[in-house]
């Protein structure tokens, strides 16, 4: 049995944020670092869009070197404080774009890696013209099999926002509940557990009309239940008022699903595992 580190009261981390080294984020690394040590919160990691796709409209702004720079700096400034700030990255279509992104995940010391599906096709998961040109079954199952591609690739860490589309299909079709995408979703986990892929739970989606994690609880069951252990918390905070976003709720959240423990990463490995 791996030892399991005490919380001690704190949020043990927030391990989904995005600074003006993604191009729909301007705050600083200090900025956001600020607010993880005023709300407690023990451990943060960086993860910066990098999507290859062309049409995306990140396409072209990753840049390893000034992300690097920038977080030498904040790491010694916010280490003798107490926040551990984590080398992240949100890695998009990572099956389609291996040659582009595989690389850079070499080159550079990389603490944890998201596997992001933002597209499904040519379609963005974002584009509520999309969910109106099509029926919810044909929205769910397109994004859900092309995930479950990406989680049977592997080659990252942990599985990012895994329901997302709930976002785009709440606001179009007034309405999203795993539940009947049950047979969707089973798959994809089953790829995360056989290749050591961990999942988040994601608190963006309470500050949307959806108002659920991604994923929600019933989902967060399922991968429990068929032996899914490895399971860490983000806020996808854009600005810092954003950094540690409903951690309490997404930590509930863990213990209701079964989970007794998440787990930290260093240079892509499990570091540690913290008692929720
Ligand atoms: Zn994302
Ligand atoms: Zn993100």
């Amino acid at each position: 049995m791996s030892r399991i580190t005490p919380s001690n009261g704190l949020f043990p981390m927030d391990y989904h944020m995005h600074t003006h080294h993604s191009c729909d984020a301007h705050h600083t690394m200090a900025d956001m670092a600020q607010v993880a040590l005023a709300r407690g919160i023990r451990e943060i990691a960086f993860t910066e869009h990098f999507d290859p796709k062309p049409e995306d409209m990140c396409a072209g702004c990753y840049d390893p070197a000034p992300y690097f720079a920038e977080l030498d700096e904040v790491r010694h400034q916010f280490a003798p404080l107490g926040l551990t700030i984590r080398a992240g990255l949100e890695a998009g279509e990572y099956h389609l774009y291996t040659d582009t992104i595989q690389p850079v995940l070499d080159a550079w010391p990389y603490d944890y890696v998201l596997g992001s599906l933002h597209w499904v096709g040519d379609h963005s998961v974002f584009d509520a013209a999309y969910f109106q040109a099509s029926a919810a079954e044909e929205t769910a199952a397109g994004y859900f099999t092309e995930l479950a591609r990406l989680a049977r690739h592997g080659g990252f860490d942990v599985l990012s926002h895994a329901d997302v589309i709930k976002r785009t299909s709440y606001r179009v079709y007034g309405h999203f509940d795993i539940a009947d995408w049950e047979d969707l979703v089973r798959p994809v986990w089953q790829a995360c557990i056989d290749n050591g892929i961990g999942i988040e739970i994601n608190t963006s989606g309470l500050r949307l009309a959806v108002s659920q994690t991604q994923p929600s609880l019933p989902a967060l069951k399922w991968y429990h239940d068929m032996g899914g252990e490895l399971l860490t918390l983000g806020s996808d905070s854009h600005r810092p008022e954003h950094v540690g976003f409903e951690l309490a709720t997404a930590m509930d959240l863990a213990r209701e699903a079964g989970f007794t423990r998440l787990c930290t990463y260093e240079r892509r490995q499990v570091a540690q595992w913290i008692a929720l």
